[in-house]
């Protein structure tokens, strides 16, 4: 008994109904809807949209920090924030084999308690967990990545979660079925301007950072590098994005990544192999987690006098239409950007430390 796999009775009776919808009111969210759940049967998530070439790429980045452009000073202050202190952090964490049920239930009491609207959505989703939910530990494409997919035509959810035999699978989840809850309070057809899609989820994995320490024992070690982990490469993120910001407001047009990693490296004085790493990941793969986790941190920081303001706030967000303003939305919820980075950084040393001088 496991959830090795998506139920295919399931999907080809939805393949089914939504062939026989679209033939009867065609619409592109049907066929948009159709074309996910053909990938899902076949092992191609659509998610996994062959990369655009590099020139359209860099466009695309372009077009994407002009939009965010309101962002860019919060995220090199952000930026700036001394992370040395990560480097002491080694990222081995224990090998521990959690039982799926043992796994399940935390999520499943997790979110039950968290909030009742929250507990209703996922919910909804989990029932379904034998037929659309995969634990799957193949490495195959497809399989070795945590992904959701929501489709919005008939209000079911898919997802895949990879185990790692870690602690990291209780937060990747959670941090899934958090994208479940929110494209069913508040779906967005195309995901545009809208910079929050990440925050919801960043948020419940950074409640539960707490809440597993205090169910689970032993596990203080592990929790502290999987935070220390992911605020390391969000804070990398940053830098990387500044860097990578300045040098594209001075070049108009690269037509080749060689001839750009070159440039780049000698502008920034970093080798050629380093700028390729940063590559790697896309300005909108770096964007679309540095704004929603210093969004995230000054909620966290609200959870933690306040859980039910925080978790109103956080629903307001994630339930908001596109605005022009909106680092102006978020003051008037009271949310001010940077206001407890710096603190929340420095706690991360202070805990680390101790962690070090204890091993
Ligand atoms: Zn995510």
């Amino acid at each position: 008994m496991g959830y090795k796999k998506w139920n295919k009775e399931t999907l080809n009776e939805q393949i089914k109904y939504v062939t026989k919808k679209l033939y009867e009111t065609p619409s592109r969210e049907l066929a948009a809807t159709l074309n996910t759940l053909e990938d899902l049967k076949n092992n191609k998530p659509s998610i996994f949209s062959p990369e655009n070439n590099f020139e359209e790429q860099i466009s695309y980045d372009k077009t994407l920090l002009k939009e965010q452009i309101q962002f860019l000073p919060d995220i090199e202050k952000f930026a700036k924030l001394d992370d040395n202190y990560h480097e002491k952090i080694n990222g081995n964490l224990t090998i521990r084999t959690i039982p799926n049920r043992i796994l399940l239930s935390y999520v499943h009491d997790f979110y039950n308690s968290i909030d009742r609207e929250f507990a209703k959505y996922f919910n909804k989703i989990f029932k379904e967990r034998k037929r659309n939910l995969r634990l799957s530990t193949n490495n195959s494409t497809g399989y070795n990545r945590n992904y959701m997919n929501y489709l919005y035509t008939i209000n079911y959810a898919y997802i895949n979660i990879h185990i790692e035999h870690t602690i990291e699978d209780f937060f990747n989840i959670i941090h899934e079925y958090a994208h479940a809850i929110a494209d069913q309070m508040y779906y967005r057809h195309r995901y545009g301007k809208y910079p929050f899609i990440e925050l919801l989820p960043l948020l419940m994995e950074e409640i539960a950072y707490d809440e597993v320490i205090n169910t689970f024992e032993d596990m203080d070690d592990d929790v502290l590098i999987v935070n220390a982990a992911s605020t390391k490469t969000v804070l990398k993120y940053a830098k990387e994005l500044i860097l990578q910001k300045d040098y594209l407001s001075v070049v108009d047009k690269y037509l080749e990544r060689k001839q750009f990693v070159n440039n780049l490296a000698e502008y920034s004085h970093n080798t050629k192999t380093k700028i390729e790493k940063i590559l790697n990941t896309t300005i909108q793969e770096k964007i679309s987690y540095i704004i929603p986790y210093i969004v995230m941190i000054e909620l966290y920081d609200m959870y933690y006098d306040d859980p039910e303001k925080a978790l109103y706030t956080t629903k307001k967000i994630v339930t908001m239409d596109e605005v022009d303003d909106y680092i102006l939305y978020l003051n008037n919820l009271g949310i001010h950007l940077n206001e407890h980075t710096e603190i929340y950084v420095e706690d991360q040393r202070q805990k680390i430390k101790t962690y070090t001088d204890n091993v």
